[in-house]
Order: structure tokens, then sequence, then C-alpha cells
């Protein structure tokens, strides 16, 4: 049985405390190959089948440094403003973990390969909120266990546990921030915005395919609290592995009302880690956290220290593409986009997908109408990111371009898209399906006009007479009778030609 959690309310926790953040994102590079060895770095596949001496930790394998991680490394360190050391070693991180075959994590320590750097995150509202990061550093990802036999999937109650290392050895790189302090009842926000900026960063970077479902950008939450009249950090927590950036919101926000429940109380905070519950949002505790003394952490013995050269590293600067906040600028003047259009449209995370339909054939102000309206309403009721909605770009053009032609109409073009969000195939087999097509045909519509003005001779009259703001009436019939497929532009031509007025 879980004990019923103190909450305290959040407009109380920002009263009395200020709370203080440290983010730690872990990122899966998308190398071909490995950190430590040549096996195939990707996702999933049958258990065990990337994998060899050196990854699964046999004795006498040596690893070899894969120098497109560290190009990879040096490239995030450089996009976030970081110094990069002339000269760093790798160090083993000692500690037993059933998927970790080696136990030790080959890691960095006191010599990061990036270090002192910023970046700067655009909140809601358009303020712009300097985070500091401390390091940069690469290190090895560990394999999968999976519990079998149990409720919850967790090692409690399984009745056996499977190991699966393909993932074991796949180079990460760990992101880690300075404290971020004196965001007030933002924080948690900011702790959102920050991952959603980096992750930004990093697919313009193309080091990673930064899916955060499939664990390849990963987020650690340190949370913890300061009454307002201290003068020393509260103990933090740990929430481990936080999946989407939503929950990177809802975890902060539920660290920071538990613990002000505990504080208010007089209790302290224990040091730990703590796990995200999806499902309601709240954490749970995980093991009591480790200090870096527990590691017993050394200078890797069996690979040489990473030197790279100056020239080098400014050439990867030279690299570096369009960083996302310039890009947003571009964008935002090529647009014609008012400071308010562009916020509704990074505040939906639309910028990509806008972008992407105007490439495909659409408007900028069409591309934008359907992405922060219709389509941003849809990823709100199902709870999920707009990019995860079962729509491209490409097919979002496409039912725009059946608009432009006449042959949708804006009511049936909103049928098309929940019939692709439905799964029912690409826009024209949707229409095909459903079929949604305009009426288009002029016998067919001037049949159901003569018929409307018949029913009702009195506005027929009125139109005649030179009223033609009468033949509204006239059009929602004909719309009715074509359930909604005749475009009422045309229909209104008609009934203007049929009443000879
Ligand atoms: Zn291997």
């Amino acid at each position: 049985m879980t004990a019923v959690v103190e909450l305290m309310d959040y407009a109380d926790v920002i009263e009395r405390f200020d709370p203080v953040l440290g983010l730690e994102v872990h990122v899966e590079l998308n190398t071909n190959t490995k950190m430590f060895c040549g096996c195939a770095n990707e996702f999933g596949g049958e258990p065990n089948t990337k994998v060899c001496p050196t990854c699964l930790g046999l004795p006498g394998a040596l690893p070899v440094v894969n120098a497109k991680a560290i190009e990879g490394a040096i490239r995030i360190g450089l996009a976030l403003n970081c110094e990069i050391a002339e000269w760093c070693r790798f160090a083993r991180k000692n500690y037993f973990y059933p998927d970790m075959p080696k136990n030790f994590q080959t890691s960095q320590y006191d010599e990061p390969i990036a270090f002192n750097g910023y970046l700067d995150v655009t909140l809601d509202d358009g303020e712009v909120v300097r985070v500091e990061i401390e390091r940069a550093h690469m290190e090895e990802d560990t394999g999968k266990s999976l519990h079998v036999g149990g409720a919850t999937g967790r090692i409690h109650g399984a009745e056996h546990s499977l190991l699966d290392y393909n993932r074991a050895g796949v180079p990460l790189i760990e992101i880690v921030t300075k404290t971020i302090e004196h965001t007030g009842g933002r924080a948690p926000e900011v702790a959102r915005a920050y991952v959603s900026a980096l992750r930004d960063l990093l697919s313009a970077l193309d080091v990673s395919d930064v899916r955060m479902d499939q664990g390849s950008l990963r987020c650690d939450a340190n949370v913890s609290l300061m009454a307002k009249d201290a003068t020393e950090f509260g103990t933090r927590t740990e929430t481990k592995n936080v999946n989407s950036l939503r929950s990177v919101e809802r975890a902060v926000r539920y660290e920071m009302t538990r613990q002000a429940a505990i504080l208010a109380e007089g209790g302290s905070i224990k040091q730990e880690t703590r796990h995200f519950q999806e499902a309601d949002g709240t954490t749970s505790s995980g093991r009591t956290k480790e200090t870096a003394e527990d590691y017993r952490y050394f200078p890797e013995p069996d690979l040489v220290p990473i030197a790279p050269s100056r020239e080098w590293v400014e050439e990867l600067r030279k690299t570096l593409p369009e960083m996302p906040s310039e890009r947003r600028k571009r964008i935002q003047r090529e647009w014609s986009l008012t400071d308010e259009a562009l916020r509704d449209l990074l505040n939906v995370g639309a910028v990509d997908l806008v972008a992407a339909t105007v490439e495909a054939g659409a408007t900028p102000d069409e591309a934008r109408s359907w992405w922060v309206n219709t389509l941003a309403q849809e990823a709100n009721s199902r709870e999920i990111e707009l990019a995860e909605l079962a729509i491209t770009p490409a097919q979002l053009a496409e039912v725009i371009a059946l608009v432009n032609a006449g042959e949708l109409t804006n009511k049936l073009a909103k049928e098309v898209v929940q019939g692709v969000l439905a799964g029912e195939g690409s826009p024209a087999e949707v229409v095909e399906k459903r079929g949604l097509k305009v009426v288009s045909d002029d016998s067919a519509l001037i049949a159901a006009v003569d018929e409307a003005l018949a029913a009702q001779p009195d506005v027929a009259e009125k139109i005649r007479g030179g009223k033609v703001a009468a033949a509204g009436a006239i059009v929602g019939a004909v719309m009715k009778a074509t359930k909604g497929q005749a475009d009422a532009k045309r229909v209104r031509e008609l009934i203007i030609e049929r009443v000879g007025a």
C-alpha cells in the first residue's frame, strides 16, 4: 500500500520557497557504431544481436574510441557555447548493474570534453532565460533489463529478468546544467523549455534522433527548495529518466509541492533518486543517492587521452548549422509574423511542421492556421505532441492544395484531416472512401438550387427584387441538400443566375 503523500498548494510553495533546479540530459548519438567497438548503433532489434566481446565486457577485450562520437561531442559543446578541453580522459565509474556487463561505466569525471557554456531558452511568453551549462561529457549507455512475470514490469514481483545488451556501449553525451535559481513559480516551465530548446538544438546538429519516447533523449531533474530566508541550498532529489517534455514540467512541479509539504512540517528531504509515474504525475522513491566518492572513479587505463587540436575544433565550428534561435528570427521575418503569432507557433511546437508544410507547397499562412489552430487542438485532446499526430506536413499540404483547387471546402477539408488522423489513408484515399469531393458538377448544383428556390418562392422573389443578401437562406438549403459538399461561392453565383436577378 502506498502512503498518502501530502502536497502543498503550488501558490503557497512559491510564497514560502525558492526552487533550485539542476537538469541532466542524456542524449544517445546517432553514430553508425557504438562508442568503443564496431557494433551497430541501432534502436531495438533481436535481443543480443548487436554485441561483441568489447561491449559485453568480456575479459581481455579492448575498447577503441569512436572518432565520430568525439566529433559529435565537440559539436554539441560548441553549439552550447562551451569551452572545448585541450586534453581530457575517460574514467571508470564503478558500480554494479546487471545490464552493465563490465561493472563499470566508461565515462568522464573531472575532465569533461566540454564545459562552461550556456543555452538561451525562450519561455511561453517570450521571456528569455539563460541556462548555464556546467559540462557536457562522453559516456556509454547500458543494456536493458526486462522484468518478466510481475504486474508492473518492475523487478519487484517479477519471476525472472531478461537482459538485452544491444544498447550497451551506445555513445551518450551527458549535458549537465549549473544550478538554475531565481525562477520562482516558473521553474517547471523553465525545465520544460530548456529540454525543449536542447532537443531542438541537438536535432539541428543532427547528432541524435532525440526521441524521448525511445529513450534517445532522457532527462534527470534535480529539484530542491530553499526557504525564503535560507542562505544554503536544500537537499535535492533526482527524478530519473523523465521521457517527455510534459513530464519534465510535471515532475518538477510535483517534487516542489511534495518537498514543500515535508519541509513545512519540519521534516527533512532524503537525498535520493526518484521515479516519475506517467499515469498520475507523481514521483516515488528510488534508491538512496550515491555520492561521487561511492563510484571510485579512476582514469580509464585502456583508452588514450583525447587531445582535440584547435584546428579540428575550429573546423567543426564551421559545420554548425543555423541555430534554432537564429532560425526563429529568420522565419519570423520571412513569414512576416507578429511576435504573438511567432509565440503561438512556438508554444504548440509547430515551427518545423509549418516549415515542412510550406516546403511541400502551402503558403505560410495556410500551414500555420492548420497547425496552430485545428491540429494543435487535436494534439491537445489526445495529450500528445503536435509532431506525434498521424498526419505528415506533405499530407496536410495535399489537403490545402485540394481546398485551393476548389475540390474541398474548408469544412470538408477538416473531415479529410480527421480521416487521415484516424488512419484511413492519404488525403486522396480519405476523399475517395468517405465520398467527400465537392459537388462541382454544375448540373447537379443547378437542380438543387432550382429545388430550393421553388420551395421558398418568397425568398426567390426578394432576390429577384435586388435583395441579394436573402440568397443566404437558399445557399443554406442547397448546402443541406448536398450534405455540405457544395462550393458555397459557386452556389451563390448559380442562385443569382437562376432567379435572373
Ligand atoms: Zn560491441
